[in-house]
C-alpha cells in the first residue's frame, strides 16, 4: 500500500459516492435519442486542486457530452478575448429565474438575460473568433481542451441530433438577431453552439476545467494561462448567480459553490483558490440538473464546509509549523479541518511520509474538525499502514479530543 495521505482524500470521495449511489429518481434527457441511450446508473466524481492533484472515484473516466456545462467556459473565452464590456453589449448578467431554454430577452436592451441560458449562450458562442461556424467551433473545442489539459473532440452523432432537433434554439437565435444582440447569422451561431454542446468530456476533465477557473485562469496541470484572472473571476461570478438554471438562488444558499450543470449529467463546481469538482450522473430532475450530482455537491458542501461565503480567517493554511524529534516529523496543525484542508495536508505533507520514523499530526491547535473528515482522520493510521520497518507511518496527537465522535 502506498504511504500516501492521498488515501484520506480517496476514502472521502469513495464514501461520498457510496452515500449518493442509492439516491433514486430523475430521468435521462430524452430530447435526442443519444442522451436517452446512456446507462442511467453511471456515477463518477473527480476533484482537481489548484496545485494539480487530481483525485477520482467511480465512473470518473466515462465520456458524456458536456452540454450546458460548456457555457461558462465559452463565456470565459469570449470575455478573455474581447473584454467584459464588449461582451455585455450582446448578453446580460442577470439571473433569469427561468428554465434553460426560456425565451428570455431583456425588455429594455433586447439582450439575453445571461450567458448561462441557451439564448445567451448562443450569442456568446457567436462572439468567439472565426468567420465561419466551423472556425468558431474549432476555437471553442480547442479552448475547452486547454481548460481540460487534453485535446477534446465533438461527439458527431450527438451533434447531428442536436442540429436536427433545433427548432427552439433556432427560434431563440432568430429573436436575438431581431433585437440586435446576435450579430452573426443564426446558422453560424447555432452550429457553433451545437458543436460546443456535443463535446465529449469526463468528470475528470470537468474537475480540471473547474480547477483552471479556481486557479485564476491557469491550468494547474499544464501551467498554461488559458484566460486572464479577471475573466476567471467574471466567469465564477456569473456561475454563482445563474449557473443552476432556475434553481440558482437555492443552490447558492444550500451549496454555495459557483457551479454549472448540463443535461448530459455533468456538473462542475469551483471553490476559488482551492479546487474544482466534476460530477457525472445522467438522471436529471425536472429542472435539468443531475439528481445524484446535486446530492453529492450538497453533501460535500455541508459535510466539508465548502460554502464560499463561509471562508473566514480560520480557512488559512492548516499547517502552522513542522518540527523534528529524532527520526520523527511533527506537523503542528491549526484552525478548522475540512475537506480543503485535508486536501492541502495530503499535498504538503506527502514529502514528509516514508523513510525512518513516523509523521505525527499534532492536533493541539485544531479548533474544529468537520464530521466526515473526523472519521477519516481517526482511521488514517490504519489506512496508511506501517512503515517498511514495521513501525507506524502516521500517528495522531489529539490532546483535546477534537476527533472524539461525540464532539
Ligand atoms: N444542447 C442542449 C440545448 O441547447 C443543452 C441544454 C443543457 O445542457 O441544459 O438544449
Amino acid at each position: 500500500m502506498p504511504l500516501d495521505l492521498d488515501i484520506a482524500v480517496q476514502a472521502i470521495l469513495d464514501r461520498v459516492l457510496d452515500r449518493a449511489r442509492p439516491v433514486g429518481g430523475g430521468e435521462l434527457a430524452d430530447y435526442i435519442p443519444e442522451l436517452a441511450a446512456v446507462d442511467p446508473d453511471r456515477l463518477g466524481i473527480a476533484i482537481a486542486s489548484v496545485r494539480g492533484d487530481v483525485h477520482v472515484a467511480g465512473d470518473a473516466d466515462t465520456a458524456f457530452t458536456i452540454q450546458s456545462v460548456s457555457k461558462p467556459f465559452v463565456f470565459a473565452l469570449a470575455v478573455d478575448a474581447l473584454g467584459l464590456e464588449a461582451v455585455l453589449e450582446h448578453v446580460g448578467l442577470e439571473p433569469s429565474g427561468e428554465p434553460f431554454n426560456a425565451i428570455s430577452l431583456d425588455e429594455a436592451t433586447g439582450r439575453p438575460l445571461n450567458p448561462m441560458i441557451n439564448a445567451g449562450a448562443i450569442v456568446t458562442s457567436s462572439l468567439i473568433l472565426g468567420g465561419t461556424a466551423e472556425a468558431k467551433a474549432a476555437h471553442i473545442v480547442d479552448g475547452l481542451g486547454r481548460f481540460a489539459a487534453r485535446d477534446l473532440v465533438v461527439d458527431e452523432e450527438v451533434f447531428s441530433s442536436e442540429a436536427g432537433t433545433a427548432d427552439r434554439n433556432l427560434a431563440l437565435a432568430h429573436l436575438a438577431r431581431a433585437t440586435g444582440a446576435l450579430t452573426s447569422s443564426v446558422e453560424v451561431a447555432t452550429t457553433a453552439y451545437f458543436r460546443q454542446c456535443s463535446v465529449a468530456v469526463t468528470a475528470r476533465d470537468l474537475s480540471i476545467m473547474a480547477a483552471t477557473l479556481a486557479a485564476g485562469g491557469v491550468n494547474p496541470l499544464t501551467g498554461d494561462r488559458v484566460i486572464s484572472a479577471d475573466a476567471a473571476r467574471w466567469t465564477t461570478s456569473v456561475m454563482t448567480s445563474c449557473g443552476m438554471y432556475d434553481e440558482s438562488g437555492t443552490w447558492l444558499v444550500r451549496v454555495g459553490l459557483p457551479s454549472k450543470s448540463g443535461v448530459g449529467g455533468g456538473i462542475v463546481a469551483v471553490q476559488p483558490g482551492q479546487f474544482g469538482i466534476g460530477t457525472f450522473s445522467p438522471r436529471l430532475d425536472a429542472r435539468g440538473n443531475s439528481v445524484r450530482g446535486v446530492a453529492i455537491l450538497e453533501a460535500l458542501s455541508a459535510r466539508f464546509g465548502l460554502h464560499v461565503l463561509s471562508q473566514g480567517p480560520e480557512m488559512r493554511s492548516p499547517i502552522a509549523a513542522v518540527s523534528e524529534d529524532g527520526d520523527h516529523r511533527i506537523a503542528h496543525l491549526r484552525g478548522e479541518l475540512h475537506f480543503a484542508q485535508v486536501e492541502e495536508l495530503a499535498t504538503r505533507l506527502r514529502p514528509l511520509l516514508g523513510g525512518d520514523g513516523c509523521l505525527v499530526l499534532d492536533l493541539e491547535g485544531v479548533t474544529r474538525v468537520g464530521g466526515a473528515v473526523r472519521e477519516v482522520l481517526r482511521e488514517l493510521p490504519s489506512i496508511v499502514g506501517p512503515r517498511p520497518d514495521g513501525g507506524p507511518a502516521i500517528a495522531l496527537r489529539d490532546p483535546d479530543g477534537v476527533l472524539d465522535p461525540e464532539r
